[in-house]
């Protein structure tokens, strides 16, 4: 593995082809035999840092349309939370499921699962019918892993029956030193930016353009009003930046002063400390407070000068579904891809069918939109919102971070980059944006 990053490190990338595929890699992986680990345990006592584990792994056959990739570095997203957690289920009954598709996908279903949907590194070789990427090319990866052998899937990829997220309902992920993926998750690397920075946006910025700003999704437009819950994090950093940028006006909620503070800085003006106001959106386990859900509507109007909700940009789930579907205005849209607190929603279906509003589920993104979101990022137009990176070793704590809610925006993971801030072909374009590509940085 150390000619691989060496070759990489001394800008070698034409050699890169040339050298060995090693037989076995490190990676971050959970096990089948501790999948139980947790059990009974609340969900916030269950922690990553031992349930994830650096270990290293034989390297998986290289099939046609696939490549693997030297990862040079990662980030974690809440799905290997979830994975890590074993909640809501053990991703090991999806790769138990993948693994009865075919005889090449049988590889996917082992006793440990490779976790992380996010990459950036170096192509080290291409499998047969592979003709759009070479060994040596600069690449991110989206996480959509599609078969396309069904009609279904072919106007919109993420209709495909056999869609599948990368590294969470796959095996072989981002978060390691090698990754197998399919030729069509790849993407241009952003020249500008360093290996931890390119490899922090591509899920959640994926997902916050289709959800946001594509027309399979909310199909915001300008002076849209949008509600983005959790605007400093993970999804709701890009939302928000989406929103800036559509001329739209976003109304941002975070939960302390400093994440006010963060949204602030990139540009946003209403802003909505939901730990300051105190909103109780449930009076007890079972029953809602809709006196609660008019306070929050009211703060909007105050912020927004009388202006109601055209947009809810949805992920917490259960806690706020019901102030989202009540705040969003007359045909208003709750466009909506998570339940971080439960997946049981309920709301005042009265509110929803006479003011005709629409609940939209959205997930992941097609390639087209995975792209589209990438190629804002390489243009400068969106930055990625990188605070912390982590070595490797720590992956179990860069989780538990995100678990708890302590980070902003997102966490790294370095991989193969022995340190940080390498990576960077386009020094003109990085100075253009430094502040912006800093701003979330040491917060
Ligand atoms: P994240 O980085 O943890 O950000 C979520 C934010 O939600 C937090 O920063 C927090 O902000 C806010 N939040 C947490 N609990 C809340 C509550 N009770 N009420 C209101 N706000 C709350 O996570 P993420 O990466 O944005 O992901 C969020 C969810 O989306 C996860 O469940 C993830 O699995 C899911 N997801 C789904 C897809 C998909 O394709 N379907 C893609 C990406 C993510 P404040 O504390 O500042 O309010």
């Amino acid at each position: 593995m150390n000619d691989i990053r060496d070759a990489i490190l001394a800008d070698q990338l034409d050699a890169v082809g040339g050298l060995a595929v090693p037989e076995s890699y490190r990676a971050v992986l959970v096990r089948k035999d501790e999948q139980d680990m947790f059990e009974g345990l609340p969900t916030k006592e269950k922690d990553p840092r031992k349930s994830l584990h650096v270990e290293e792994v034989p390297t998986p056959e290289l099939g046609p349309g696939e490549a693997i990739v030297a990862v040079m570095a990662s980030s974690v997203n809440y799905n290997t939370v979830w994975t890590s957690i074993f909640e809501p289920v053990s991703t090991f009954g999806f790769l138990e499921r993948y693994g009865k598709l075919s005889e090449l996908t049988k590889r996917h279903d082992l006793p440990y699962h490779v976790v992380g949907s996010d990459l950036a590194g170096v192509v080290l070789r291409v499998g047969p019918g592979v003709n759009k990427w070479k060994p040596g090319d600069e690449v991110v990866a989206h996480c959509l892993s599609v078969e396309l052998e069904d009609p279904a899937g072919h106007d919109d990829t993420m209709m495909d029956p056999q869609q599948r997220i990368w590294g969470f309902e796959t095996n072989f992920g981002g978060l390691a030193e090698l990754a197998l993926v399919k030729s069509n998750q790849l993407m241009p690397k952003p020249g500008h930016l360093s290996w931890e920075e390119a490899a922090s946006p591509g899920l959640v910025n994926s997902t916050a353009y289709r959800q946001l700003v594509s027309h399979n999704g909310a199909n915001m437009k300008q002076g849209d009003v949008v509600l983005i819950w959790g605007a400093s994090g993970g999804l709701g950093s890009y939302a928000t930046q989406m929103a800036l940028n559509g001329g739209a006006i976003p109304v941002c909620v975070v939960s302390s002063p400093e994440k006010a503070a963060i949204v602030a800085s990139m540009g946003a003006e209403l802003i909505i400390d939901r730990s300051a106001e105190g909103y109780q959106f449930w009076k007890d386990e079972n029953t809602q407070d809709p006196k609660e859900w008019q306070r929050l509507g009211k703060k909007i109007r105050e912020l927004t000068g009388g202006d109601d909700v055209d947009i809810v940009f949805e992920h917490p789930g259960r806690d706020t579904f019901g102030a989202s579907v009540y705040v969003a205005k007359k045909g208003g849209t709750i466009v909506t891809c998570a339940s971080t607190t439960g997946y049981m929603h309920s709301y005042d279906n009265r509110y929803l069918w006479m003011n005709l509003k629409r609940i939209i589920g959205s997930h992941f993104a097609n390639y087209k939109e995975a792209w589209e979101a990438n190629r804002l990022i390489d243009r400068g137009l969106i930055h990625p919102t990188l605070s912390k990176v982590y070595p490797m070793e720590d992956v179990g704590q860069a989780a538990y971070d995100v678990h708890r809610n302590l980070h902003q925006g997102k966490v790294g993971v370095l991989t193969l980059a022995p340190e940080e801030g390498l990576g960077v072909r386009d020094t003109d374009k990085r100075e253009k944006h430094l502040t912006a590509i800093n701003r979330f940085r040491g917060v």
